[in-house]
């Protein structure tokens, strides 16, 4: 059976969607943005390899999926894989029943921003395509293993029982795949211990063992962690209370704060764009420069950290905007991490071509790879993986389920 898989992933006013087909590298994609304003337009890439660009003026997002579709029908796709951001305690992609959808929207409050746009895409798509098997993806449920000493907080118990109050992660197809990926071109899949390093405009890290995740670096929202394009990552939780009696800032205006002018632009007061960054910093931007240094030293601290739910350390994988295409910031965070016994080839480093896959240490010591990631990828495997369970008469008990790779 060929098998495409429509990917899709909702945001407030944008809608990322890919077709994967069996055929992975022939696949079509594209982002429908300024949703809900006379702006709204489609661009993307067609069939041909071709750049698309379309006008959907004050299109909502029932209106431009059903453009995309209508776009896309004669591919036939099998399924929808819907991103979500978060499952809350889900372990793994589900298919989309009114329980599952509910355990959605009881995850909102964990991710207001993103949860109630995933809704809104999983309803029109329904609505649209009842036909059609749809999948929920998670990015939670990579680290539904962790530990509770990993995920739990040092707050009161009843935060955790009565409001879920704990860490959950994020990034988890992107950990997974990089991980399964980078393991088994390394030639131990899904063995060993390793670390990975998803840095773009948010940036996360994980630590994983046998395939997998043990910790990660992002709690109960995506703001906890290493610095991001424009999240702050960790910070003294007193913050709040500093900025309240001092300045008088709500927690609006904090939470803003914290989520979209900190991190890289925050402190180089320049951009959350690290390209932009490093060509400052190469024309003697201090702040700039700065920012460089204050990612790459919080990022060793947090791949330092999370190395303590390791037994071993067999590598390290850097993915992400970031971690793929600055042979720079790959070696300024090693640099920190000299105990570890990494071992950087300078000259493979900077020679890994910009979106392929290469090792970059110098033979000795844990390995170190660039693996460039493909949530779209990963969730259309997912998508399959469920469907096929669908599709399978009965399961005896006995009968092991297949593993996604
Ligand atoms: P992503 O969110 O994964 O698309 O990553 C976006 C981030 O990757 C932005 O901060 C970009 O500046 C950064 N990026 C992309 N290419 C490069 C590059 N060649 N050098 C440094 N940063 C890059």
């Amino acid at each position: 059976m060929s098998t495409s898989v429509l990917v899709i992933n909702c945001g407030s006013s944008s809608i990322k969607y890919a077709l994967v087909s069996e055929r992975r590298e022939d696949r079509i994609f594209g982002l429908a943005e300024n949703l809900g304003s006379p702006e709204a337009r489609i661009k993307g890439i067609t069939t041909g390899g071709e750049a698309l660009e379309l006008s959907i003026p004050n299109a909502d997002h029932e209106k431009a999926l059903e453009t995309i579709l209508e776009r896309l029908a004669h591919h036939n796709p099998q399924a929808i894989g819907h991103r979500v951001v978060h499952g809350g305690t889900l372990t793994k992609a589900e298919l989309l029943t009114p329980e599952i959808i509910e355990r959605i929207r009881e995850a909102t409050p964990l991710a207001p921003l993103h949860n109630p746009a995933h809704l809104v895409g999983i309803d029109a798509t329904m609505r649209l395509f009842p036909h059609l098997p749809q999948i929920a993806v998670f990015d939670t449920a990579f680290h539904q293993t962790m530990p509770s000493h990993a995920y739990r907080y040092a707050l009161p118990k009843f935060l955790y029982t009565m409001h879920n109050v704990r860490r959950y992660g994020f990034h988890g197809t992107s950990h997974a795949y990089v991980s399964e990926r980078g393991s088994q071109l390394a030639g131990s899949f899904k063995q060993g211990g390793w670390l990975t390093a998803h840095l773009g405009n948010g940036s996360s890290t994980c630590a994983i063992w046998n395939g997998q995740s043990v910790d990660t670096s992002m709690g109960l929202t995506p703001l906890e962690g290493v610095v991001m394009g424009t999240r702050s990552g960790d910070v003294d939780p007193s913050i709040h209370s500093f900025l309240a009696s001092n300045l008088g800032w709500d927690i609006y205006k904090i939470d803003k704060m914290l989520n979209s002018q900190s991190g890289l632009l925050g402190l180089s007061d320049l951009s959350n764009d690290m390209r932009t960054l490093i060509e400052a910093a190469d024309e003697g931007n201090e702040d700039a420069a700065l920012a460089i240094e204050v990612f790459c030293y919080r990022l060793a601290k947090s791949l330092a950290a999370l190395s303590c739910g390791l037994p071993r350390i067999d590598g390290l994988f850097f993915t992400g905007g970031i971690g793929e295409n600055s042979a720079l910031i790959r070696e300024k965070t090693l640099a920190y991490l000299p105990h570890f016994g990494f071992n950087l080839s300078k000259e493979n480093n900077n020679a890994l071509k910009r979106g392929t896959e290469g090792r970059i240490d110098a033979g000795t010591g844990p390995q170190i790879w660039v693996v460039p990631t493909d949530e779209e990828g990963r969730i259309a495997k997912e998508t399959e993986h469920v469907v096929a369970a669908l599709e399978r008469p009965t399961i005896k008990k006995s009968e092991p389920e297949t593993e996604v790779a």
